[in-house]
């Protein structure tokens, strides 16, 4: 089949290689030359692993295509997905769809033959019927049908998560589409991957609510560790006590700084924002996104309390800077939000991450960046690791404390056991556990 992605960014980019990979012939089109360009020289703008690979093996078997321009990519296609983003609008926390409805409008222009329009983008519930409206507006003669596919890949194990998912959302009542959806999607379920036919706001809305739980999975561990604190028990025992029940599972149960990145943080508030505008509020969901901001802060008050009560002047070293690891984003990652607070109160800040310092060097100021865990440590009053980058598992900290200035870890990923650490000489903080 002939697919065109619209925004060649994380989630446009996997799509479009995992489909050109399945045989599909794609083509990838972008309002951003300098990405295009770039891919067409076969570099990848962003860092996900295994992606370079697979996109280069095919645009080699010549499936995959980039382009600046719709019309070219839109003319042989039977489905169009939009990729955009679809950040928090300034101000109130919506969904920003100005792009979305720039690509609908886009699409309308170039739609010569029966096209699926697909939003795989992460849009509020309603979103489909406007896209719909705009292209019937500008071209009452066109045929084609609008459909949910929300994506639920995440970033830095994204390629297998698209081959392998746990479920494929599809959203549209009509038959035709969802014939087109079915043979798109084919390679997957011989793959046994469940296909879900659901009407077009419901998938809209599930996408939602599947982040929104997440979400509050990590908040409720994050709360119950700030308890085990007080109370002298261990955080991680707690979660494997309870993750093991099948009916909470394990995953999504790791104490940690918070969530931030691409979809947490935007996705909870514009869902917040939509249930008060149906005058249905979901305030667990609200004292989520409440309790989440205040703990970047406090984590970086308990760095502040490594040290005595006060950082000013201090040498602050930094382990890992990207929301997650595998991921050169920064987007609202909580390294933001605590380093900020640190340099606030005085503290100088030395950071490392192996993929992430051109990101962090457009949303972070006043950072020395430096290439390796080890510098990062050199001369240090305290060291903090706030991303759990495999590459930071197995230090040698012997070393590391011989470099350091005074040797404090602040570990917010709970990567290090304290016993060992305090046999080493550290003095060592996690969290949630107490
Ligand atoms: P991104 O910012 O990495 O990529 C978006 C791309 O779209 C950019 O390259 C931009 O130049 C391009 N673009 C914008 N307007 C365009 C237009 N009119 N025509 C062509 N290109 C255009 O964003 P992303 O992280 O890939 O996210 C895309 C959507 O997928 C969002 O709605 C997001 O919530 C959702 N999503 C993201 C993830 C993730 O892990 N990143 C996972 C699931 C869902």
């Amino acid at each position: 089949m002939h697919v065109t992605m619209i925004g060649a960014g994380y989630v446009g980019l996997v799509s479009g290689a995992c489909f050109a990979d399945f045989g599909h012939i794609v083509t990838c089109v972008d309002t951003d030359a300098r990405k295009i360009d770039a891919l067409r020289r076969g570099e990848i703008p962003i860092y996900e692993p295994g992606l370079a690979d697979l996109v280069a093996a095919n645009v080699k078997a010549e499936r995959l295509f980039f382009t600046t321009s719709l019309k070219e990519g839109l003319e042989k296609a039977e489905a169009v997905f939009i990729a955009v983003g679809t950040p928090s609008r300034r101000g109130d926390g919506h969904a920003d769809l100005s792009y979305v409805y720039q690509a609908a409008r886009d699409i309308a222009r170039a739609i010569s033959r029966y096209t699926v329009v697909v939003t795989k983008s992460t849009v509020p519930v309603g979103t489909g019927d406007e896209v719909e409206r705009i292209i019937r507006e500008t071209r009452p003669d066109a045929e084609f049908a609008v459909v949910s596919n929300p994506e639920f890949l995440r970033e830095g194990a994204a390629i297998a998560d698209f081959k392998r998912p746990d479920r494929i959302l599809v959203g549209t009542e009509d038959e035709r589409a969802q014939q087109v959806m079915a043979e798109l999607y084919r390679p997957l379920y011989l793959n046994q991957a469940p296909v879900l036919f659901t009407a077009r706001r419901t998938a809209e809305l599930t996408k939602y609510a599947a982040n929104a739980f997440l979400a509050t999975k990590i908040t409720f561990i994050n709360e119950i560790a700030d308890l085990c604190e007080q109370v002298g028990a261990n955080v991680q025992d707690v979660a494997r006590g309870i993750g093991l029940d099948n009916r909470i599972g394990s995953k999504f149960l790791h104490a940690g700084p918070g969530y931030g990145g691409s979809c947490f943080p935007k996705d909870t508030l514009a869902l917040i924002k939509t249930a008060q505008d149906y005058k249905a509020p979901i305030r667990i969901v609200e004292t989520v996104v409440s309790v989440n901001d205040q703990r970047k802060r406090a984590m970086a008050r308990k760095v502040i309390q490594a040290l005595g009560g006060s950082v000013r002047g201090k040498a602050v070293g930094v382990l890992g800077l990207t929301f997650k690891p595998n991921t050169d984003d920064m987007r609202d990652a909580p390294s933001i939000s605590i380093i900020t607070a640190l340099q606030d109160a005085g503290a100088h800040i030395t950071a490392h991450d192996p993929e992430g310092v051109a990101q962090a060097k457009l949303v972070l100021d006043d950072v020395a960046y430096v290439d390796t865990p080890y510098a990062a440590a050199e001369g240090a009053d305290a060291l903090v690791i706030i991303t759990e980058w495999d590459a930071f598992r197995a230090l040698d900290l012997k070393r590391i404390h011989a470099l350091m200035k005074s040797p404090i870890v602040v570990d917010l990923r709970n990567i290090y056991r304290p016993d060992e650490m305090a046999a080493l000489g550290f003095a060592y903080q996690s969290v949630g556990r107490g």
